[in-house]
């Protein structure tokens, strides 16, 4: 079975308990598993349909067959040897979130967290949002049959996860403020008006996240990577892969541990600035500032669990500056034919400029995550590419463009 348990003081909690932080010292909880309880074997995880739920041993649902799913996870790994060799790396694999059912690895999350919101009774789930959760969370609530509440920082958010909060029904509600404020004040509400809490500080969304590992694993034949280079914002993602990653490690699924890599936006890199110091909490940064808007996170929520990912895994932070992600977003594009938004990019960004500043060796076997898909903000395609070209309608006219 499993339970909760504060990182910070260890004191142990029930499942059915609604609490989101530690009742006695409000540190973060974590699910933990009884993993001597748990028999599976690689067959018989191959044997099953692959979408997060082959792994239903390691969710910490009551009943799987009652879970509210959309079919998410089985995201495609792709071999990327064209970007590889762009960046002088020797093995390269883009695990591509945005292939999930709202375009981003946040479904993981919500399969989990949803149904755990029906089985403890909630009428109602709420979050603050960069974006990609409020989009994820509307459709999880619209399947579920529950009212759904989400809090936006105003005009902050790309138009595509906007549209899809929109799409779905919830209660959108912009706030005059960055998304820092918005989840003190979504927190406050929940607590008041008995709406459960669907942000990552919810340890229940977490443990869906976690499948992120349990598939790159499977997806290389029940092998670690060497590396694991995530986008960070909130540093739920991040902490969750790398729980995944020692879950099946200790099951004996995977003989090795991957390096976890985190990567932050410069205007935006709370965790890098705490990593690279050496320190064990991180000072918010005041007024973050990207064009990745899934990462204008200035005071992550989850930074305690990253740092000890990254302390755990040996791992390593870095930042990018938005023309880098740019850059990056364009290689995926065009090197590999996969479009992800900017936040995603990172990934690739902070691999590159890490592989030159010869911190992570080329002949590893690495494994970037794009977080979400290149539709959630079509604006920043519109504002940084190549524009369309208009001409008259004639052929004359036609093969002056394409004569160049
Ligand atoms: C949420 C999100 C992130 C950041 O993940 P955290 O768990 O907040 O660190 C990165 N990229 C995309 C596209 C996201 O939606
Ligand atoms: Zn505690």
């Amino acid at each position: 079975m499993f339970h909760l348990r504060c990182i910070a003081c260890g004191e142990v909690y029930d499942r059915r308990e609604v609490i989101y932080q530690c009742p006695r010292c409000s540190g973060l909880l974590e699910v933990v598993f009884d993993l001597s309880e748990i028999s599976v074997t690689k067959a018989e995880i191959e044997s099953r349909a692959f979408n997060l739920w082959r792994y239903r041993e390691l969710m910490p649902v009551e009943d799987y067959t009652r879970v509210v799913s959309l079919n998410e996870g089985g995201t495609p790994l792709y071999r990327a040897d064209t970007i590889a060799e762009e960046i002088g790396v020797k093995e390269l694999y883009i695990k591509n979130e945005g292939a999930n059912p709202t375009g981003s690895f946040k479904d993981r999350g919500m399969t989990v967290g949803v149904t755990k919101a029906l089985e403890l009774g909630a009428t109602a789930v709420g979050c603050a949002s960069t974006g990609n959760t409020s989009a994820s969370l509307a459709a999880y609530a619209a399947k579920a049959g529950i009212k759904c509440l989400v809090l936006l920082p105003a005009g902050k958010i790309a138009i595509g996860k906007l549209a899809q909060a929109l799409l779905h029904g919830a209660i959108v509600v912009g706030i005059k403020a960055n998304f820092d404020v918005a989840l003190k004040l979504v927190r406050e509400i929940c607590a008041k008006h008995n709406i459960y809490l669907l942000n990552s500080i919810n340890p229940w969304r977490l443990e869906g996240q976690k499948s992120e590992a349990f598939e790159i694993a499977d997806q290389l034949g029940f092998e670690a990577p060497d590396r694991v280079v995530v986008p960070v914002g909130n540093c739920g993602n991040i902490s969750a892969i790398w729980k995944g990653f020692k879950e099946f490690h200790e099951l004996g699924l995977i003989d090795e541990l991957p390096v976890m890599t985190g990567i932050q936006a410069e205007g935006a890199s709370p965790l890098v600035r705490a990593f690279k110091a050496g320190e064990s909490s991180v000072t918010p940064e005041p007024k973050p500032e990207t064009i990745a808007t899934a990462i204008r996170i200035g005071a992550p929520v989850n930074a305690p669990k990253a740092l000890l990912a990254l302390k755990e895994s040996r791992g390593i932070a870095e930042s990018v500056t938005d023309e880098e992600i740019i850059e990056a977003q364009k290689l995926l594009a065009r090197k590999l034919g996969v479009g992800v938004e900017p936040a995603s990019a990172a990934s690739v960004a902070g691999l590159k400029k890490l592989v030159e500043a010869g911190e992570i060796d080329r002949s590893e076997r690495i494994v970037c995550v794009t977080t979400g898909h290149a539709l959630k903000d079509p604006e920043i395609i519109f504002h940084r590419y190549e524009k369309p070209i208009e001409i008259e309608p004639s052929i004359e006219a036609l093969e002056k463009v394409i004569n160049g």
